[in-house]
C-alpha cells in the first residue's frame, strides 16, 4: 500500500483530489502529492539511537532482579575439594 501526502501542507488537513490529468494533487494547495516511503531512514535511526540508550537500561534491571532473587555466592576462596585435588597432583 503506497500512501500519499503533500509535504507542505498540515497532515491532519489533507485530502486527496484528482487534477484534470489524473495524477494526485493535494486538495488545499494544489501541489502534487508525494509517494510516502513504508519505512523511512530517519525512523530506523531513531529506533537504533532510542535503543542503545535503553537496551543498557534494561539490561542492568534484568540483572539486578535476577542478582535479588538468586544473590551471587559471595565466597570468593577457592573451594577447598578443588584445591586438595589440586595439591595432590602437585
Ligand atoms: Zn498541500
Amino acid at each position: 500500500m503506497v500512501r500519499y501526502y503533500c509535504p507542505f501542507c498540515n497532515p491532519k488537513y489533507q485530502f486527496q483530489t484528482q487534477s484534470s490529468k489524473g495524477n494526485l494533487i493535494c486538495g488545499l494547495c494544489g501541489e502534487d502529492l508525494v509517494k510516502k516511503p513504508f519505512i523511512r531512514w530517519n525512523q530506523i535511526i531513531a529506533l537504533v539511537a532510542a535503543s542503545s540508550l535503553l537496551l543498557p537500561l534494561i539490561y542492568t534491571f534484568i540483572f539486578l532482579i535476577k542478582n535479588q532473587i538468586n544473590p551471587p555466592n559471595k565466597n570468593y576462596q577457592a573451594n577447598n575439594s578443588i584445591m586438595k585435588i589440586i595439591k595432590e597432583k602437585i
